[in-house]
């Protein structure tokens, strides 16, 4: 057993480090210093010869890797969608790192299977999509995107006699793809990986907050795909969904809906007006790593027409035969793969359906508290907050630049750049649950701050 109680002093050994970790992490500067990522170096070199100590090689990564970390599971982190990890979520990564099963096949591991069997159901709940359909647990939106268009693309060429999986592409019928000229990149491509092409789409126009304009989209003929969003990245506005799917229904289209964050809007009293005539559709991509705050990575598929979403994913071989039951590998990409179910079970069982309203509408909240305070400082939002995102402009393009490079120097909180509609601005998002409004205040302090100094630059030079 000696092998064994080596083994137990070591998992307790990480485990006191990276409690240690999380316990300082909220003190840190945001963004790691220049020194801890010039100390990286100590991780290089190269190929150690013969082996190293286990405790000696998890001691260097925590002397070096923990310092060059960004503090994304502080309260403090309002950059791109980036949500933290619930501790109950986190807790069970670890101990699902410990049970390390494949969940590809039920039999591999039954309780990956069945947690996905479960929290399947808990999700089309909460989000208030048609519980009867098909799910992949994929890495992010961006593949829980393409998984949605390729049972798609499977179902539509096969209403038109077509077998996408087995003849390709070549020859098949066109499919008329539309998106909204202020679709995320990951919708293009997964249209590029799936055949479909990014610059081949029709677009239409979007209104100031980035809504398509559903009354400009075109007349469809034949096979056709509708790629709407819930929730755009930069103001958090959605499509009309309910016009888009109306419009869809008349002319036999597909339609699929990004809503990587936005679809929980659907768990949140005040918020779920905005995911209105959504449930709709046909398919639905979002990630359980931003706003449900599950460790990376995290995204989910749901397709309304189960069965295509499984004729797109399936495949066959002798030795892989499935059971009765749903078998994780006959809804993803993937065949081997982590059981991501175990989180997103952990993360929704210690919420509870009230917990998760509350994680929403608080960061909602914080949000709508940013860009109040901001607009008390004098400066611009550039758009209506209606979710978690905020874009604010500090002035002219040079000064804003100048502004997020300083305060993610200053280190307090850390927010990146956007252009939206010309404009350089700022983008706050507000997706962690450990976020606090002492948090926000003092993020904002910050911004004031640091924005009042630049000014000043600016004016001097
Ligand atoms: C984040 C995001 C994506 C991509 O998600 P990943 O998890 O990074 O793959 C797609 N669409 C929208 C609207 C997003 O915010």
């Amino acid at each position: 057993m000696a092998g064994y109680s080596q083994e137990s002093n070591l998992v307790n050994e990480a485990a006191r480090r990276a409690a240690a970790y999380l316990s300082e992490v909220r003190n840190r500067p945001v963004a790691p210093a220049p020194q801890a990522i010039a100390g990286l170096h100590k991780l290089a070199g190269s190929l150690p010869p013969g082996p190293t100590d286990a405790v000696e090689t998890v001691r260097l990564l925590d002397q070096f890797g923990s310092p060059a970390t960004v503090a994304t599971s502080g309260g403090r982190f309002f950059g791109f969608v980036i949500g933290g990890s619930l501790p109950a979520a986190r807790a069970a990564s670890i101990l699902a790192t410990a049970w390390d099963q494949n969940a590809a096949l039920r039999v591999m591991s039954p309780v990956a299977a069945f947690l996905e069997d479960v929290t399947l159901g808990w999700l089309l709940d909460v989000l208030g999509l048609p519980a009867s359909s098909g799910g992949g647990f994929v890495t992010g939106a961006t593949m829980a995107n393409f998984t949605c268009l390729a049972a798609a693309r499977h179902h539509l060429l096969a209403e038109a006699g077509w077998d996408a999986e087995e003849d390709g592409l070549f020859g098949a019928p066109p499919i008329t793809v539309v998106v909204n000229q202020e679709s995320h990149v990951s919708v293009l491509k997964a249209l590029a990986l799936l055949g479909l092409g990014r610059k081949r789409v029709l677009t239409v126009p979007a209104d100031e907050q980035g809504r398509m304009r559903a009354g400009e989209l075109p007349k469809l003929t034949g096979p056709s795909i509708i790629c709407m969003q819930a929730g755009n990245v930069n103001t958090g506005a959605f499509d009309p969904a309910s016009d888009i799917c109306r419009f869809a229904r008349d002319h036999g289209a597909w339609v699929h809906v990004d809503g990587a964050f936005g679809l929980w809007a659907a768990a949140a009293p005040s918020r779920s007006h905005l995911v209105e005539g959504v449930a709709e559709a046909d398919s639905w991509a979002t990630d359980a790593h931003k706003w449900l705050n599950v460790p990376y990575d995290s995204g989910l598929a749901f397709v309304r027409h189960a069965a295509a979403l499984r004729a797109a994913m399936s495949f066959q071989a002798a030795y892989l035969a499935p059971g009765n039951d749903r078998e994780p590998m006959y809804w993803t990409p993937d065949a081997s793969r982590r059981a991501r179910g175990v989180e997103i079970w952990a993360a929704m069982h210690s919420l509870g359906r009230s917990g998760l309203a509350d994680l929403i509408e608080r960061t909602c909240r914080y949000a709508e508290r940013f860009a109040a305070g901001l607009r008390e400082a004098g400066y611009s939002i550039l758009h209506e907050v209606v979710l978690n995102q905020v874009l604010v402009s500090f002035g002219s393009a040079d000064l804003t630049t100048a502004v997020i490079r300083a305060l993610q120097a200053d280190g307090t909180c850390w927010c990146g750049g956007t252009v939206w509609k010309g404009q350089t601005a700022m983008r706050i998002s507000v997706s962690s649950w450990a976020t606090t409004s002492e948090d926000v205040e003092k993020s904002l302090a910050a911004m004031i701050r640091v924005a009042r100094e630049e000014e000043k630059k600016c004016r001097k030079s």
